[in-house]
């Protein structure tokens, strides 16, 4: 597993060793069990992630605060939408909400590079979550937009997820996914839940619901 980023040896280390503590903790309590979930969730330097002031609370199972009073999810949160996806390498996925990128890079973690399709609301974050992906060596692409159209030009994804919540998934981003495809996002307004779709063949769509969960609420874009 190679260490991305830029800091000293020593905070290198510890940031390392408490990355393995956590996802240990993870896999011990049985939150997240696919070995690529995992593998991914320790090869993601998080504290790259988040603003400098919360470095030291990088590898705790919690939320933090980015920019634009938006939030990265906690480490399990990844993991579990990880183990739902169902990826395998070389899949082509999308994601809605790019944030910090955290969940971008862990994503690619698994599929490869290349093949993480990303859109993000706001410019600002999605600037900055492109250079720092790229500083860190991960093959993102990510573009400003709503993410209630998907990103038609690429589809169709295998999988796509959303970081966000809206009332319903996006009929755009479920038609923009292969038959035999997921996808996985929280729904609702208030109380949210996190739901996994699966496309059948025939174009009808299965929905499973995986327990309460709380994100920051799509926006509607107008
Ligand atoms: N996956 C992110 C989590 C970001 S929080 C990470 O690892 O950091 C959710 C993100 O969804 C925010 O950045 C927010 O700006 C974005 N968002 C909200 N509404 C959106 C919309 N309609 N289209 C695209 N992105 C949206």
């Amino acid at each position: 597993m190679t260490d991305r980023g830029d800091d000293g040896d020593a905070d290198r280390d510890e940031f390392s060793r408490a990355r393995e503590r956590l996802v240990d903790r993870l896999r011990e309590r049985g939150h997240v069990e696919r070995a690529s979930s995992l593998a991914a969730l320790r090869a993601v330097p998080r504290h790259e992630f988040v603003p400098g002031g919360s470095r030291g609370r990088a590898y705790r199972d919690e939320p933090l605060p980015i920019d634009e009073g938006q939030t990265i999810s906690a480490p399990h949160m990844v993991g579990i939408m990880l183990d739902l996806l169902d990826l395998e390498p070389g899949d082509r996925v999308l994601e809605v909400g790019t944030g910090c990128g955290y969940h971008a890079a862990a994503t690619a973690e698994v599929v490869g590079p290349g093949t993480v399709y990303s859109v993000e609301y706001h410019d600002v974050l999605a600037d900055e979550a492109e250079a720092r992906l790229d500083r860190l060596g991960y093959d993102v692409h990510v573009r400003v937009g709503d993410g209630h159209g998907g990103w038609p030009e690429h589809a169709p994804y295998d999988a796509a997820y959303l970081t966000c919540a809206p009332e319903a998934i996006p009929e755009a981003v479920i038609e923009q996914v292969r038959p035999g495809g997921v996808v996985v996002g929280p729904v609702g307004r208030g109380r949210q839940v996190l739901v996994r779709l699966r496309k059948r063949t025939d174009g009808s769509v299965e929905r499973e619901e995986h327990g309460a969960v709380r994100f920051v609420p799509m926006r509607d874009g107008n």
